[in-house]
């Protein structure tokens, strides 16, 4: 499948990218993990993208359809690839419409998970992410605890907070989401291949991308 995961920071695009994966092998591209890989790998890239994430702005588009005209042209591709956090903004949609023609390839829907702010907010304070950036597990000190207290389960890393997690960031990101991603919804409406699913389970969420693909 070739997917748009839309919807706020939070409201559960990577957990449910991580699940549609499983059903036919379709990659996750998610340029905030490529981004902190950078970052933590200490490359131009990720120099050029720390301030910006740490403050909770966006990236520069030319930077971000630089990472993503290379990625969408690699062989894993091929099977199909859900991408979770992009585009982020009109002129990235609109890039991403013109490199798609270049290289022959459509998508089969944007799906725009719709969760109210306050328990976006609400989960992303209580969001720990482990750091090893080959893994980038997800937990929450409430709902999804690591078994043991600050250690990922599946890589045995650390389990940090991420610097865009406090509350200042978190406030500053969902603005930022509102301001510049939230019209991408109109966008892909006009285009004919929105679908938008309330609900704050993944299950649910999961459960009727799989109806609309006719899975
Ligand atoms: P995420 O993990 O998707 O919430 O992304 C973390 C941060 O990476 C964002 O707050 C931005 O600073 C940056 N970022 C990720 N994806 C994009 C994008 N498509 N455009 C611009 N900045 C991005």
């Amino acid at each position: 499948m070739k997917l748009i995961l839309l919807g706020a920071p939070g409201a559960g695009k990577g957990t449910v990218a991580k699940r549609l994966t499983a059903i036919d092998g379709s990659v996750q591209i998610s340029t905030g993990d490529i981004l902190r890989g950078a970052v933590q790998a200490g490359t131009e890239l990720g120099k050029e993208a720390e301030g910006y994430m740490n403050r909770g702005d966006l990236v520069p588009d030319s930077l971000i359809m630089g990472i993503m005209e290379q990625r969408l042209q690699m062989d894993d591709c091929k099977t199909g690839f859900l991408l979770d956090g992009f585009p982020r903004t009109i002129p990235q949609a609109e890039a991403l419409k013109t490199l798609m023609n270049k290289i022959g390839i459509s998508l089969d829907m944007v799906v725009n998970i719709d969760v109210p702010r306050d328990v976006i907010f609400d989960r992303l304070c209580t969001r720990r992410t482990c750091e090893n950036t080959k893994c980038q597990a997800i937990y929450n000190v409430k709902s999804m605890p690591s078994k043991v207290e600050g250690i990922c389960d599946k890589c045995g890393s650390n389990i940090v907070q991420r610097a865009d997690e406090t509350e200042v960031a978190i406030g500053h990101r969902l603005d930022t989401y509102n301001e510049k991603t939230a019209p991408l919804a109109g966008f892909y409406e006009k285009e004919g291949l929105l679908k938008t699913v309330t609900g704050t389970s993944s299950d649910v969420v999961v459960a009727a991308i799989e109806k609309a693909l006719s899975l």
